[in-house]
């Protein structure tokens, strides 16, 4: 389609007004750092985000509010739990956090296989809601899926990336301690969150015993100790409150809402487009490239075209998945850049079923203050240089040790004067370990638009045909023995294993459907994040992903992000896309 051939309903006088250098598709965590590089290269960038504007600060309404001004004590009520069994499912989803989380029946989806789609519709996306948990991959997770044999081949390695890991970590303020370890590099960081003298115990412990196993701080994208780059972006210092999924008052995690997209606006090149509900990206056949994006207002449903040379698409993996397959024309009739029909399938996701905990014994003299917002982890221990177990992949842990509140005499009825002076006192120290586990990309893993279920805007709705497997389960199984094993030498008591058969999706590390990958026939985008057959459009969300690993995925997507962006603007330059 040739932009001076548009058809009348589509806003062709507007043009001028309508048209950008740049267009970024979506406002979270990958979408806010598109912003700000295209933003500081000088181009003219829109955003394109679906649900409502969120001002930093102002529209954090319960940040600073205490336990007994929420009218239920942050629980939901019973109604609004029955109506929404899908998203009050999602980690930290509360009464102080509900705000920045869809309502069921808005967003509907067509689930094939149970898989459970958590999402956060609102400029900043599900930046201001993500745990930040932020560990770089090794270089083997680049080169595992080929060589043994579970996914192709990565068109990049750890050496192209761990520059652009450096540059995104420094901006956005990462603490972690630096390790040493190979599976999981250090980075840029700032200093970490302390372990508590029971973890302290506990790593002594376990390092005497395992010496390829290795419990460590944390990386979190948290400013403990804010450098001057994050004053700049008006961000201070954690106060270790572990409320951060209100929003955070001193800006002190990374968000899009405290730095990607004030810092982009400082530039005079940043419009946001809230209420903008991307339908597709248009495509001209006669330029042979993506020319704009078609939007539906999502409060007036009129439809909208905006248009510009590049395309950023950021609307996190699966909405990527649906906007690109709903992007038809005549030269792409399955969907933009879709020729060897695989877009949409090889979707992933990390597998967090499995857990373990325990009491430990003693340590009833110490405490810890504040509220640590972190955890520590365990770095993947398995198949790392080569495949040595019956299952493909690795897993890493998240992990660490509290005290309960409530001393003795709370095993009575839950109220009353005694219930209460037990629960004013510290109780036994307890030890917990949860799995964060890498998946196998499959083609039967796959969304795909219903022929005939539409959206409020028209827009198809997504099916999504996503299971566990084999693989999963014997991970799983490892996961559960390991774990066990290594609490138990560490002296901890009467430990129990859980597998909480989690559908997929609810892990919330979305990936896939649009993988990178050297060859056009396997995959749909190149090196640089390019789709391989309509350059100017780059996918950088986590549909990019040609496997999952088992680390945190958000820091890689930053990293990818502001990659593709350098590399975009230069191709510009030269006019190349
Ligand atoms: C509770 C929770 C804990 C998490 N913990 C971690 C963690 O510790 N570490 C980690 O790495 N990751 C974590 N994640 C995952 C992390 O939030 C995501 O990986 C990350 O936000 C993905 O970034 P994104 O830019 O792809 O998508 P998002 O941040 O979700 O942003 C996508 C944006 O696109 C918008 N959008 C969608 N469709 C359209 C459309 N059609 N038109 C216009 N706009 C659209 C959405 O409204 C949204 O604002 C967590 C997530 C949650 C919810
Ligand atoms: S713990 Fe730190 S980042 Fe989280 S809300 Fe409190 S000050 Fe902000």
């Amino acid at each position: 389609m040739d932009i001076d051939s548009l058809p009348p309903n589509i806003n062709s006088r507007g043009v001028d007004s309508h048209s950008f250098d740049a267009i970024v598709i979506g406002s979270g965590i990958s979408g806010g750092w598109a912003a700000k590089e295209l933003c500081e290269a000088g181009l003219k960038t829109l955003v394109l985000e679906r649900g409502r504007d969120v001002k930093h600060l102002k529209d954090y309404p319960t940040a600073t509010l205490a336990p007994w001004e929420f009218p239920h004590r942050g629980e939901m009520p019973r109604k609004f739990v029955e109506e929404n069994p899908l998203i009050t499912k999602a980690a930290g989803f509360g009464e102080d956090t509900a705000h920045f989380f869809i309502r069921d029946k808005d967003h509907p989806y067509v689930q094939e296989k149970p898989f459970d789609w958590i999402r956060g519709y609102q400029v900043g996306g599900k930046s201001l809601i993500w745990g930040r948990a932020c560990p770089r991959w090794s270089k083997y997770e680049f080169i595992a899926p080929a060589r043994d044999g579970y996914g192709i081949e990565w068109p990049i390695g750890y050496d192209d990336i761990a520059p652009w890991y450096s540059y995104v970590e420094r901006f956005a303020g990462i603490c972690g301690n630096r390790d040493g370890l190979e599976a999981m590099p250090d980075g840029e960081y700032l200093p970490p969150f302390e372990f508590n003298c029971v973890e302290k115990d506990l790593q002594k412990k376990l390092s005497a015993k395992y010496k390829d196993r290795f419990m460590i701080q944390g990386r979190w994208a948290q400013l403990t100790e804010p450098a001057d780059i994050h004053l700049k972006q008006g961000r201070a210092r954690c106060q270790a409150r572990d409320l951060c999924m209100r929003g955070c008052p001193f800006g002190a995690y990374f968000s899009s809402n405290s730095s990607t997209l004030p810092w982009a606006a400082k530039t005079g090149n940043l419009t946001v487009r809230p209420h903008a509900v991307v339908h597709s990206v248009i495509y001209d056949e006669n330029k042979k490239k993506a020319v704009g994006v078609r939007i539906i207002d999502a409060l007036t449903h009129e439809s909208t075209e905006y248009f510009a040379r590049i395309i950023f698409m950021n609307a996190s993996a699966l909405n990527t998945n649906l906007i690109l397959l709903n992007s038809t024309s005549n030269r792409f009739p399955n969907g933009l850049g879709n020729d060897n029909g695989l877009l949409g399938k090889f979707i992933c996701h990390q597998n967090y079923r499995g857990s373990v905990h325990g009491r430990i014994e003693g340590f009833l003299d110490t405490y810890y203050y504040g509220r640590k917002p972190a955890e520590s982890m365990m770095a993947n221990f398995r198949n790392l240089k080569k495949q040595e177990m019956d299952f493909a992949g690795g897993y890493m842990a998240f992990m660490g040790c509290n005290r309960r509140r409530g001393a003795a005499g709370t095993d009575g009825p839950q109220l009353g004067e005694d219930y209460k002076q037990a629960m004013s006192e510290a109780g036994e120290w307890t030890c917990y370990m949860y799995m964060q586990g890498e998946t196998i990309p499959k083609e039967t893993n796959r969304v795909y638009l219903s022929k005939d279920k539409k959206d409020a805007w028209g827009i198809p709705l997504l099916v999504a045909d996503v299971a566990y497997d084999h693989n999963d389960e014997l991970l799983l199984k490892d996961f559960l023995e390991q774990s066990s094993e290594m609490l138990t030498n560490a002296g901890v008591k009467d430990l129990q294993q859980v597998d909480n058969h989690w559908a997929p999706g609810r892990d919330i590390h979305e990936m896939g459907g649009c993988r990178m990958g050297k060859d056009p026939r396997t995959s749909l985008l190149n090196g640089w994040n390019q789709l391989h057959h309509c350059k100017n459009v780059f996918v950088t969300d986590g549909a990019c992903m040609t496997s999952t690993a088992n680390q945190s995925p958000s820091i890689l997507y930053m990293a990818f992000t502001a990659r593709a962006a350098s590399f975009a603007v230069k191709e510009l330059k030269k006019q190349e896309i």
